[in-house]
């Protein structure tokens, strides 16, 4: 054996250590960011055929040492659920420095529905079918499922001059932080005057503006509910309470708990039904809601 053919066999064997070594390192990057282009479909994941699209709306953040997931929602505006939705994360608590986690810009997210098409959720939300699609690595519209949770990314219309002074959007605190099981406009050909936001039974239910309490009690099909009126024709009712904490005439503001969520009334599982009425004409809170939707 020559000592050129020596040299270069001695070459091509480092050359491939390099090429396996950088191999291993890429694959056994963080858990979580290997499951980035996977889907969480129940409790199982499964890979969507295509990769996860980019769009414009998110940007990137290095983990630091010492972050929580809860302080990087925090900061960035946004909520836990959809921080740990957008980056597949199966363990909120599971992050390291150094790991890159995207950061979607205004999103809520909502609660897939029994029967539920990505096409009915586009036009709930008046959001084009391919930009849900896109934003959730959902490559195939049919394949969605009940009790999956889907990013939404918001778009807060040319709402026009405010309906009053003191009305505009992000405006109105969340009164609770869940996933939305049902945005306000017709659903099925009937209105939905309001938004549902799924819970956890006894999940406790804030104010959503200072103002006074106008009605406690049984309310037909909205079980247990309150009004709130918060001056200028603005009123907020909270429905399918379990139990009331405020009596008719107290003065509220958005840290008083008026109730806890529940199930009363007609309803399918417990949730809080939020409307906002404008001189008794119900308005989208999705217009109204502040932008930054924290949870947990
Ligand atoms: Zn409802």
């Amino acid at each position: 054996m020559t000592k050129q053919f020596f040299n270069l066999h001695i070459n091509l064997i480092r050359a491939l250590t390099a090429m396996f070594l950088a191999a291993v390192i890429l694959l056994g990057t963080s858990p979580a960011m290997a499951r980035l282009d996977e889907l969480i479909v129940g409790n199982k994941y499964i890979s969507p055929p295509v990769a996860l699209v980019e769009d414009d709306n998110q940007s990137l953040y290095e983990v630091k040492p010492g972050d929580t997931l809860t302080d990087i929602a925090r900061l960035n505006g946004i909520s836990l659920e959809t921080l740990a939705l957008a980056n597949r994360l199966p363990d909120r608590d599971h992050i390291k420095a150094g790991q890159r986690l995207k950061i979607p810009s205004d999103c809520i997210v909502h609660l897939v529905q029994p029967g539920e098409t990505l096409l009915d959720i586009s036009k709930l939300y008046h959001v084009n079918v391919n930009v849900i699609a896109a934003r959730n690595g959902q490559a195939d519209p049919n394949t969605i499922l009940a009790g999956q949770k889907l990013m939404i990314p918001r778009s807060f219309p040319a709402l026009g001059p405010p309906p009053s002074r003191g009305l505009a959007a992000g405006w109105l605190s969340w009164p609770l932080y869940g996933a939305i099981s049902s945005p306000f406009g017709l659903r099925d050909g009937k209105p939905h005057e309001g938004i549902d936001i799924a819970v956890e039974e006894g999940t406790p239910i804030r104010a959503a503006a200072p103002g006074r309490v106008v009605f406690t009690g049984s309310r037909g099909t909205y079980g247990l509910a309150v009004i709130i009126d918060h001056g200028d024709g603005l009123r907020t009712l909270y429905a399918h309470c379990s139990k009331i904490l405020v009596a008719e005439g107290d003065p509220v503001d958005t840290t008083t708990v008026l109730a806890l969520a529940g199930n009363t009334g007609k309803s399918t599982g417990p949730h809080l039904h939020l409307e906002v009425l404008m001189n008794g004409t119900p308005l989208d809170p999705l217009n109204y809601l502040e932008q930054e939707h924290y949870y947990g």
